[in-house]
């Protein structure tokens, strides 16, 4: 089957870029991984995005995407994407379950959360260690959380979090938190979210369940190490852009360069959301990067 626009990625970019391609006639194919919704489908609040309903989680907001991308007539494919041949008129898109064709490509399969690289952290795996708040936080009530990460989205798993927590704790680099002033006046008025800043984690031990941390200070380097069996450690470190097929392309930092039609630097190819290198990654740059996609490649 020969697409007109093929879209790697469901999350806010590939399900915007994949409404706006089939309303201009575009036979389209968006190919996910896993589920759409993307980053913003596992986190416990979506904030700030125009149009949010109260209390809006990522499932909620998820489930609403693909409602609305699967009424206006996108197909979509549960296919990992493991390799790319984008250089022809005709692009080719091999998954773990078969090969598509295109002419036109809309890269959109955003980042991967970047991992510590610390003791413990693969073998604590789902034990207590790198846990999803919004699927995880019930069974850590009345116990301590740790959160690793000052960044917005940090900052807002942590609020989500403390009102689950005995106790919480920001585990941050900086000398400051790095979120917006609302998340900062929130985590003030929250009487059980405790700061470490200057300090990262260094390790986390234990067999069935975390039972000691280590947290490394930025300051002297001196290392404590702190019992806490059972508690939970949530892990927000910043996200690696998923550009490791994408050789062929012009990339800084792992980012995809893109012009403002949202054109990479290959012919008939576009990028779109997180995936391409800009300013602000938020879910509304990602929606209106898929726009901007979608309707440059339906036009060329
Ligand atoms: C903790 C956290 C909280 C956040 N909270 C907010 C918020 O409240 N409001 C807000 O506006 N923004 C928020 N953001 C930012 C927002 O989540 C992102 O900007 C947005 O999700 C980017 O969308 P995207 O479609 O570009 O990429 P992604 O959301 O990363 O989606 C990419 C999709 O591509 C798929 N994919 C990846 N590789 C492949 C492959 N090889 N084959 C097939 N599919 C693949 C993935 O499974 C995924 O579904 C938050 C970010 C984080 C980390």
């Amino acid at each position: 089957m020969l697409y007109d626009i093929l879209i790697i990625g469901a999350g806010p970019a590939g399900i915007s870029a994949g409404i706006y391609a089939v309303s201009r006639g575009k036979k389209t194919l968006i190919l996910e991984q896993s589920q759409v919704g993307g980053i913003i489908g596992k986190v416990s609040t979506v904030t700030h995005y125009t149009a949010l309903v109260p209390h809006e989680t990522g499932a909620t907001f998820a489930a609403r995407m693909k409602e609305q991308a699967l009424c206006a007539g996108v197909e979509i494919a549960y296919e990992k994407v493991t390799a790319v041949d984008l250089a022809g008129d005709i692009k080719t898109i091999s998954t773990d379950k078969g090969v598509h064709q295109a002419r036109r490509v809309i890269l959109a399969n955003g980042g991967t959360p970047r991992k510590l690289g610390i003791p413990g952290e693969d073998a604590l795996d789902g034990k207590g260690m790198g846990m999803n708040a919004a699927k995880d936080a019930a069974a850590y009530t009345g116990k301590s959380i740790y959160v690793v990460g000052g960044a917005d989205g940090a900052v807002k798993e942590a609020l989500y979090l403390a009102s689950f927590a005995k106790q919480l704790t920001i585990i941050h680099f900086e000398d400051q938190l790095g979120c917006i002033a609302e998340f900062r006046q929130k985590v003030a008025a929250t009487g059980n979210i405790t700061l470490r800043l200057a300090s990262r984690l260094h390790g986390v031990y234990g067999r069935e369940q975390v039972e000691r941390l280590e947290i490394a200070s930025e300051r002297d380097g001196s290392i404590e190490t702190i019992e806490d069996p059972g508690c939970g450690v949530f892990v927000y470190a910043g996200v690696l852009p998923n550009t490791d097929l994408y050789t062929g392309l012009a990339l800084q930092d792992g980012y995809i360069l893109t012009n403002d039609k949202m054109e990479a630097s290959l012919p008939g190819v576009y990028a779109a959301g997180d995936i391409r290198l800009k300013q602000v990654r938020q879910v509304s740059t990602a929606v209106a990067d898929g726009t901007i996609a979608a309707i440059n490649a339906a036009l060329s």
